[in-house]
């Protein structure tokens, strides 16, 4: 089923690899680190200069394939890519492949008008903003997203947008210009044509960055994540995506590509994980002997070595079938991986905790962190129930 990588995907993975060595693993702590308070939201020197020099070395916008800002490659071949830069946290945004940004700029690309693409997706792409996406709200169940209450209300020329949001991906970074927010629009019309998504430039007047919220402790600046407020946010008709009432539908465009570039970058995360815990049991000795030639220790490194087979071909599996079959026949496929590889990702890291003891939940190493990232993607893009209901739809749906 599955194909070699083209010679250009070969040589960008070649050259992919060498960057994390040589710019990207010695400066990971760094980049990490929580910066001084002051200068929390503000670009970081060192992540600006990194990404200027990924972008000289071509290894920029892996993900698009939407024109020649992009590298053209397929699902198939990004995520290999993927799961390089995927090792680690500091990485993806130093390459221009960051969430939420490339789904924003996937909405764009496909549902963008010229202005839009031009006031936007033009910048997006050369990596000079950030931007971020506002479904989610403290008030309701936002799994399931027909329940959004935000207002989008048409007033002459513009629309009013009034709502509050949270877990905005990247809000509180001062770089980021422009927000995908969506709402209701016709709260009467049919349950999946009420919602519309509309682009509000952050510094809009009304537009409140309330407080930045933690991940288990992890602010994840300077992009972080944050509660919102619209209040009454009037911003051009001109403004809204795709027209009135398709919010759903580029919503569902929108998660799937993110959903899989997630899974993704897990492999990479969990690679690194086995690793550092291969690593680690063979320099550590505990009552006489190594860790690694522990019975329990070895039963952890093996199950970990299965545990990232299986996900690693899921994730390659719905990949081939977005490219093979379209992102929308391929949403089973796009399930199963979003389900399965979290839960083993974060099974393989909690071992490699385990094995590193103390210094595997310290800031000392990535594991703690990872960890955090992996629960909550359990949660995020759909909890995990949700893609496991629309799999036993389908499952059922056979034996009617
Ligand atoms: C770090 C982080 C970053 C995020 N970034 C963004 C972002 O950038 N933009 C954005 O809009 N949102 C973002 N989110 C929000 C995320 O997408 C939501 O938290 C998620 O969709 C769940 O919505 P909810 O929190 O309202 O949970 P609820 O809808 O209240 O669901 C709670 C729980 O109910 C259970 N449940 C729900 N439906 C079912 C079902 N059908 N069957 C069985 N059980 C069910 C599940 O266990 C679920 O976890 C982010 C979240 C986190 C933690």
């Amino acid at each position: 089923m599955f194909a070699e990588l083209s010679p250009h995907a070969r040589d960008l993975r070649d050259r992919l690899t060498a960057f994390m060595a040589e710019h990207i693993y010695p400066n990971e702590r760094a980049l990490l680190e929580p910066p001084p308070e002051a200068e929390r939201w503000a670009p970081r020197p060192l992540a600006m200069a990194l990404m200027a020099e990924a972008r000289a070395a071509g290894l920029w916008n892996l993900f698009y394939n939407h024109g020649p800002e992009g590298q053209g490659l397929s699902n198939f071949e990004y995520s290999q890519l993927c799961e390089i830069l995927g090792r680690s946290l500091a990485a993806p945004e130093i390459f221009n492949c960051n969430a939420p940004d490339v789904g924003n700029m996937e909405i764009l690309a496909a549902y963008g008008t010229p202005d839009q693409k031009a006031r936007w997706l033009a910048p997006l792409l050369s990596g000079e903003i950030r931007s971020c996406f506002a479904m989610t709200e403290p008030a309701v169940a936002s799994s399931d997203a027909t329940n959004i209450e935000t207002a989008i209300t048409r007033d002459g020329d513009d629309y009013i947008v009034e709502g509050r949001k949270w877990w905005v991906t990247g809000a509180p970074s001062a770089r980021c210009k422009v927000a995908v927010v969506m709402g209701k629009s016709d709260p009467a019309a049919e349950k999946h044509k009420q919602q519309s998504m509309i682009l509000v430039p952050i510094d809009a007047p009304g537009v409140r960055v309330v407080r930045p919220l933690r991940v288990y402790g992890f602010e994840h600046a300077p992009l972080g994540h944050a509660e919102v407020v619209f209040d009454r946010v009037r911003v051009p008709a001109a403004n809204m995506l795709l027209g009135e009432g398709r919010g759903f539908e580029i919503a569902q465009g929108r998660l799937g590509p993110g959903r899989i570039h997630h899974c993704m970058r897990f492999i990479g995360l969990a690679e690194r994980a086995l690793e550092s815990m291969c690593q680690r049991a063979k320099s550590r000795v505990a009552f006489g002997s190594a860790l690694a030639d522990m019975g329990a220790v070895r039963q952890a490194i093996g199950q970990s070595r299965c545990d990232i087979e299986q996900a690693r071909l899921v994730t390659l599996k719905a990949a081939w079938a977005m490219d093979r079959h379209g992102n929308k026949a391929a949403r089973n496929d796009i399930a199963i991986a979003k389900i399965v590889v979290p839960t083993i990702t974060g099974a393989v890291i909690d071992r490699a905790i385990q094995i590193h003891g103390g210094a595997g939940v310290s800031q000392d190493f990535f594991l703690a962190e990872a960890f955090a990232e992996t629960r909550f993607l359990r949660i995020g893009d759909g909890p995990d129930e949700v893609h496991r209901e629309a799999l036993a739809r389908v499952e059922l749906a056979r034996w009617a």
